[in-house]
């Protein structure tokens, strides 16, 4: 079996050296045990704060050792009668092509007429998230305006179909025109492609003339800049993730208008999905209806090998997705 490996903490932006793909022997099946080939593989930006050896919600990747993430596989052997042959599974054993399991850590997936690699999208970790982070972190009402960063990824995707569910006003943030046509075809009202605007405040007080009422943060340094400069009274700020400063090594300084957090008397709720796995069965219903209905779309980007794996993590910072990065195992 093919796995990647973490071999050096990057620093700055992440590059091939950082990562070394190996080939292991798997050993035999043991009672009670499975082997699973994984089909896709998800990468995520927060793959990255996690090569930083650092206490965090969550354990740093070890060096010279698999890294671990989302994943779907089928199980091909089996000596565990809860997983027969043929059965799909999602795990978070990632980052390599096969994986012996003794099923404490694998959840079959739902039979139903999706795509498998929906559920490490919309179905997922990813449509939880924006789900959750409208709906459990905040309140969110018909009347808001809401301003959506890095709006055409994985999880801003979601936010900006979700939002429109309920009635808001969309202003997604993008970094491509071609980007910005794909939010558009998903309903949103205005877009802006952060990369071609002069003033990003500029940009967002054109898009939104009565303000912004929810910013549902993704990227944080100028986007939260932005944000704060356009935000009503009363407004709530979402903190899902910050990727711009994923690649700092030092902290960088931030946005100097936080003042507006005291001044427009604004609430700025931080959370982490893993918090609502809870909610994993209220939240499937809801989207499972909403997918087949069609009034929600899963965009994805996928990369094909696991050798093109590090390609799909890098390209995460690069904007080369839209949609879920995936890699097709
Ligand atoms: P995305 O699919 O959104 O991929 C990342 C996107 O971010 C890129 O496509 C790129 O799009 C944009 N981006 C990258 N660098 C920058 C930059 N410097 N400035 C502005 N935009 C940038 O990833 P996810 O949907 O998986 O994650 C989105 C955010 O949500 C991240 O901050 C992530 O950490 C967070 N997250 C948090 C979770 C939680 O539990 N709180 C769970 C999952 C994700 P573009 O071309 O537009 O620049």
């Amino acid at each position: 079996s093919q796995q990647i490996h973490l071999v050096s903490r990057p620093t700055g932006m992440p590059t091939h050296n950082n990562f070394k793909q190996v080939e292991i022997t798997l050993p035999e099946l043991q009672d009670g045990e499975v082997l699973i080939k994984n089909t896709w593989m998800s990468v995520d930006p927060y793959m990255r704060p996690r090569m930083i050896d650092r206490e965090s919600y969550i354990e740093p990747f070890k060096l010279n050792d698999v890294m671990d993430g989302g994943a779907i596989g089928e199980v091909i052997e089996s000596r565990n009668n809860q997983f027969p042959v043929g059965s799909k599974v999602t795990h978070l054993s990632g980052w390599r092509t096969a994986h012996i399991s003794d099923g404490s850590d694998l959840t079959l997936l739902p039979d139903v007429p999706l795509p498998d690699q929906l559920f490490l999208n919309t179905m997922g970790m990813t449509g939880l998230t924006a789900w959750a982070g409208l709906t459990k972190v905040i309140t969110l009402k018909e009347t808001d305006t809401v301003f959506v960063s890095a709006a055409s990824g994985a999880v801003g995707s979601v936010v900006c179909q979700i939002a429109k569910l309920k009635g808001c006003k969309v202003i997604a943030s993008v970094g491509s025109d071609e980007k910005a046509r794909m939010v558009k075809d998903l309903g949103v009202d205005a877009v802006i492609n952060y990369k071609t605007v002069e003033n990003l405040t500029q940009a967002l007080q054109q898009a939104a003339p009565q303000g912004i009422d929810v910013y549902f943060e993704n990227v944080g340094g100028d986007h939260l800049e932005a944000a704060l400069n356009v935000m009503n009274d009363y407004g709530r700020i979402p903190v899902c993730g910050m990727i711009s400063g994923y690649n700092n090594d030092t902290a960088q300084p931030g946005p100097n208008n936080l003042f507006f957090i005291n001044s427009k008397k604004l609430t700025v709720q931080g959370f982490i999905v893993i918090d609502y796995f809870d909610q994993f069965p209220e939240f499937i219903e809801q989207m499972g209806a909403w997918l087949s209905e069609g009034k929600v779309k899963s965009e994805e980007t996928v990369y094909e090998g696991i050798e093109n794996a590090v390609n799909a993590f890098l390209g995460l910072f690069e904007g080369k997705n839209k949609g879920k990065m995936l890699v097709k195992l």
